[in-house]
């Protein structure tokens, strides 16, 4: 059995993660972390060490790590468990290129891994690779992200990163077409490889400011949406001349993330290093 804490423990996704691992009989709860546990130790509750503190990680014996917090703990978290030889799932999204670049090189270096995920949902997953696949194939793309009015950070970690990869795919075609490739003339498509909308486009003069989004990557303008009574929702529209493809996904319950957290958990153990995104763990 694979012994493992959850950090968070007392937020929305962490309760649902402790449940998930309970449930795993292949996987044993062994710490809840929480500032809601309490300055100090918490209790004990039956072999469960509940504690406010990083650090209790140690006294429950915790193998994996998962993170579901706020960015602020996060890094300073997953510092913990990389100089202590825990492995982590980090799903704590709104970290800054800085704190992600340091994290890749504390578990580069230590002994323990690191897997992060802007989103476990394997659906969300899919429509990432879906929108990078279609991309090249249009003339622009923008993505509306809908999340729920408690989430802290925007644009969302899934939309940025999209974001990012769709850019990167439209920039590696038009590369590849420019060098030979036959990548324009597949299919007599109309859309070919070129650059998304430029992102200098001077805004004009009947454009109120935050309107349009913000361009999140080069070409790709994400648009967020917060509102009560949402979970995580994402909207990647792709547009050419006379045609729109929407790859959408929806998470309807908290419980979606879960067969990602859980699947990346005992996969962790084995992954050498610092790991982004599920791709690799689901062949993709
Ligand atoms: P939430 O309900 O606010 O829960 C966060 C919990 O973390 C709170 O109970 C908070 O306690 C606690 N916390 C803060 N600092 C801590 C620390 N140093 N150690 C341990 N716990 C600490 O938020 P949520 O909706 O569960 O979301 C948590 C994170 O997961 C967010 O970044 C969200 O964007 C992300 N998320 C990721 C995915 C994914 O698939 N990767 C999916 C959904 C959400 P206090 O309230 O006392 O500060």
């Amino acid at each position: 059995m694979l012994r493992v804490g959850v950090l968070g423990a007392a937020g929305r996704m962490g309760r649902t993660a402790c449940a998930a691992v309970s449930a795993d009989p292949d996987l044993e709860l062994v710490a809840a972390i929480d500032p809601a546990a309490g300055a100090g130790h918490g209790g004990d509750l039956e072999g469960l060490v509940v504690a406010a503190d990083v650090s209790a990680l140690k006294e429950a014996g915790a193998e994996v790590a998962v993170d579901f917090t706020v960015a602020s703990a996060a890094l300073a978290n997953a510092t913990w468990c990389a100089a202590h030889g825990v492995h982590l799932v980090m799903g704590t999204t709104g970290l800054d290129e800085a704190a992600v670049a340091r994290l890749r090189q504390e578990f580069e270096e230590g002994e323990a891994n690191c897997v992060m995920a802007p989103n476990f949902a394997i659906g969300a997953v899919l429509m990432m690779r879906f929108a990078e696949l279609a991309a090249p194939w249009f003339d622009s793309a923008e993505i509306i992200e809908l999340h729920h009015d408690g989430k802290l950070d925007a644009p969302s970690g899934t939309a940025a990163l999209t974001a990012r990869r769709v850019s990167a795919a439209v920039e590696n075609a038009r590369l590849s077409g420019g060098s030979g490739g036959s990548r324009g003339h597949v299919g007599g498509h109309v859309g070919s490889p070129r650059g998304l909308a430029d992102s200098g486009d001077e805004l004009s003069l009947s454009e109120a400011p935050g309107t349009r989004g913000s361009e999140t990557a080069p070409g790709v303008r994400v648009h967020s949406v917060r509102l009560r009574g949402l979970v995580a929702h994402q909207e990647v529209l792709l547009g050419a001349a006379g045609q729109v493809l929407t790859i959408r996904h929806d998470s309807l319950d908290r419980a979606s993330f879960m067969p990602g957290v859980i699947l990346a958990v005992k996969k962790v153990p084995e992954l050498r290093g610092f790991t982004i995104g599920l791709e690799r763990l689901l062949g993709l």
